[in-house]
């Protein structure tokens, strides 16, 4: 197991150091900020949907490793994915970050198991939640802040 954490270790810092889809999107038709005020993470997630497609996904702000590691894996993964399929994952990631659901849902969540490693560390659960938070928000109204303190 440690050469598995080592190497999520890995994709984390890659994804923290040059982040993927890391510009504000000009056609966006869906936004939201989102806050953390415990570790101060900041971001803005840019989505354009079509059709209840997610066709394009960007982001820009400042955090620690564990968020913009997230937010630049999310943005890679919603590319393509129907908005109920988006919403699914969030819902199985923040599950099993929060003990909601069980192991087996690990098998759902597809590269996003490398940030599983959090679960272990509930004040790093909101760096790695806040991006999908802010999806969430983005998704159910085009303008909104979120924070992970409601
Ligand atoms: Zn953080």
């Amino acid at each position: 197991m440690s050469d598995l954490r080592e190497l999520y270790q890995e994709v984390i810092i890659d994804h923290s150091h040059s982040p993927r889809n890391f510009h504000k999107l000009d056609h966006s038709n869906h936004e939201a900020e989102g806050f953390n005020p415990l570790c101060g993470d900041k971001l803005t997630l840019y989505l354009k949907v079509n059709d209840k497609l997610i066709e394009e996904a960007s982001f820009q702000g400042a955090g620690c490793a564990i968020s913009t590691a997230s937010a630049s894996l999310m943005t890679e993964i919603l590319k393509g994915k129907t908005i109920a399929a988006a919403e699914e994952l969030f819902h199985d990631f923040h599950g099993y970050l929060t003990g909601v659901c069980d192991e087996n849902t690990i098998d759902k969540l597809g590269k996003l198991a490398i940030l599983a490693g959090v679960k272990d560390f509930p004040t790093r659960v909101k760096c790695a939640t806040l991006a999908w938070h802010t999806l969430h928000a983005a998704l159910n109204n085009s303008h909104n802040t979120v924070t992970t303190e409601i």
